[in-house]
């Protein structure tokens, strides 16, 4: 019998779409309880949060996780329910088995496993999870956070357990993660009949040398750690339908990716300067999706990185890439921040898994870094 796998499976089978948790922490909090955590739930609005710490005094070690999982999509398209756990050839299949009910319940058993050899530490062990991070996460971790901050709570580490791995287990790790900031931008013409330009201000033909120069933008990263910063279209959108209308209006939407070293007011001040050198009347509304953060310091890498290859053979590549995490609400309190969860391969999609195998050494790289920051006392 595999602990972690049991767990995992325990997890699947409630069918916690976010924002809803369906006891998934009420199960996680019997289990820590049983090892002398304190617990405290904090629901916000719908969504439930639980802090659980275990320790008097010293460095606080925190594994984030979330509870919450994404819908299943066309459900006969799963070879199995998503939610009745399956194990079939080394896979656990189910939705959340790698983003990320495995990795929670790899934190569980590692934590189980090393307070049985260690139980009096000279640290603290934290445990951090939401039914918000696949949704808006305005009621999840960022709003703990603010509490924890009240209470003068400093977080030194944190472990986010997001599935980070391509090939095989703790192949990739994230120590960073980039911004997104968007933006909607409304570019206002006159509507009119297509046979008489001249009464009509035609806002697609206005917008078509702006559209030229935005869709060429891109900030050089300057701290080696992140891919280039890269303004995306990701909507562009007029016209009333009829062949024979210029359209009053033109509604664009843009995201960029951005890395620490380019600071979101820039990227306005290029995106607007570029709005503003053309005889254009439009509005534009910017909206902030993360921060981005980087992990300088390097305890807790390090300790990932040895952990990593004291139990599987080989470091980890580190990366910055990919879309944000609950990571970014923990990094700008000053913690160390680091994520390393499963095979990333089949996350958000039908008949989403997770090696059995992969569980395992979670487990063990766990314990190990939980054993390598915090010693006994
Ligand atoms: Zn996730």
């Amino acid at each position: 019998m595999n602990p972690t796998l049991e767990l995992a499976k325990e997890l699947i089978s409630r069918k916690s779409i976010t924002p809803s948790d369906e006891g998934c922490q009420e199960l996680i909090a019997k289990r820590l309880e049983a090892i002398n955590f304190k617990i405290e739930h904090m629901p916000f609005g719908d969504v439930k949060n639980l802090w659980a710490t275990y320790g008097e005094s010293g460095p606080l070690f925190v594994f984030l996780g979330h509870t919450d999982v994404v819908p299943t999509g066309p459900i006969e398209e799963w070879s199995h329910d998503p939610f009745n756990p399956t194990v079939k050839e080394g896979f656990l299949y189910g939705r959340g088995a790698a983003d990320m009910k495995g990795s929670v319940a790899a934190f569980v058993t590692s934590i189980e496993d090393f307070l049985e050899e260690k139980p009096s530490l000279s640290g603290r062990i934290g445990v951090l999870l939401t039914s918000d991070e696949e949704g808006p996460a305005v009621d999840g971790v960022s709003k703990v956070v603010e509490y924890l901050e009240k209470k003068d709570e400093k977080i030194t580490w944190c472990l986010v357990g997001e599935p980070t791995s391509d090939n095989r287990v703790g192949d990739v790790i994230k120590i960073g993660r980039r911004g997104s900031v968007s933006a909607k931008i409304k570019v206002i013409g006159t509507q009119g009949h297509v046979a008489y330009p001249d009464k009509a201000n035609n806002p697609i033909h206005n917008f078509s040398s702006p559209l030229a120069e935005l869709s060429k933008l891109s900030w050089k990263d300057e701290t080696g750690k992140f891919q280039d910063s890269i303004l995306q279209i990701s909507n562009l959108n007029s016209g009333t339908g009829a062949m024979n209308v210029i359209p009053g209006s033109l509604i664009l939407d843009l995201n960029v990716r951005h890395s620490p070293s380019t600071p979101v007011d820039q990227i306005k001040l290029d995106v607007e300067s570029i709005m503003n050198k053309y005889d254009l009347e439009y509005e534009i509304i910017w909206v902030i999706g993360g921060k981005p953060f980087l992990t300088t310091e390097k305890e807790l890498i390090a300790a990932v990185s040895n952990s990593i290859k004291d139990v599987v053979g080989t470091e980890p590549i580190c990366t910055t890439d990919g879309g944000t995490s609950d990571g970014r609400f923990i990094a700008p309190t000053g913690a160390q921040v680091v994520e390393l969860g499963p095979g990333n391969a089949s996350i958000h999609k039908v008949n989403e898994s997770v090696r059995k195998t992969d569980l395992e050494e979670l487990n063990k790289i766990y314990k190990k870094i939980l054993s390598s920051l915090i010693s006994s006392v």
